[in-house]
């Protein structure tokens, strides 16, 4: 595993030079490292070499993993993956933001699974690039509606948009319709400014369009183990 922190130094040296090809500042993107399939070891590894963000886009495994690292301090929990809404209060108590609301009744599960008290969660509304209603996100004519119903829920703050890029397009074609679905976000959510995009294959496209957070999962962990 003494690995993990070459590959994380070099995905982040990528990075880094991808921010600076399109003028922008390394230090204003986030980069989440999804830790999914991999054993709870490798995410405390990555806590050691100083990552403070993870990404799962199981419930089950955001739980355990998230139960066996404990509180670590400042660590974070990002929920990036299709979520049903018996699922929202599991979620909602490991995970810092979610990525993947998608519809409302996510949303209300969420917000009701919200406890007495309960800090306000950070949700991204996922958008469908593609045509296939199975890959998760909302439509992009609904966008607006969705983000209107969100805003108003009282304990979820929405800070922006993700989407993972088509499998039969260039990423930098989608990625470019995804900065313009932000711009529409932020005429319902003013300050909703996070566009979550980029994953080992394309987040260097994903810097050039705008993305503030990504999500890196094989680039950083290696290949992921078959599930069983
Ligand atoms: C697995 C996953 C990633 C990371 O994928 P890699 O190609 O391994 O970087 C990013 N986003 C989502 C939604 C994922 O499920």
């Amino acid at each position: 595993m003494d690995d993990l922190a070459d590959r994380l130094a070099a995905v982040d040296a990528r990075i880094a030079d991808a921010a600076r090809a399109a003028g922008r500042d390394p230090s204003a993107i986030t980069r989440i490292v999804v830790t999914k399939f991999h054993p709870a070891e490798m995410a405390a590894h990555l806590y050691r070499l100083g990552v403070r963000d993870l990404g799962e886009n199981r419930q089950q495994e955001l739980t355990a993993k998230s139960a066996e690292l404990g509180g670590l301090e400042g660590l974070r929990w990002h929920f990036i993956g299709q979520a049903q809404t018996k699922k929202a209060r599991a979620i909602r108590a490991a995970a810092s933001v979610v990525h993947s609301v998608d519809r409302e009744r996510l949303a209300d599960a969420l917000e009701q699974a919200a406890g007495t008290g309960a800090d306000v969660l950070d949700v991204l509304l996922q958008v469908n690039l593609t045509d296939d209603p199975d890959r998760g996100g909302v439509t992009p004519d609904a966008l607006e509606r969705l983000a209107e119903h969100v805003a108003g829920c009282r304990t979820l703050r929405v800070r922006g948009i993700m989407a993972v890029a088509p499998l039969d397009e260039h990423p930098a074609a989608a990625f470019a319709r995804l900065a313009g679905y932000a711009q529409r976000l932020r005429t319902v959510v003013p300050d909703a400014d996070w566009i979550s995009a980029g994953m080992t294959a394309d987040f260097a496209e994903a810097i050039a369009a705008g993305a503030t957070h990504l999500r890196i999962g094989s680039a950083i962990t290696g290949s992921r183990p078959v599930r069983n």
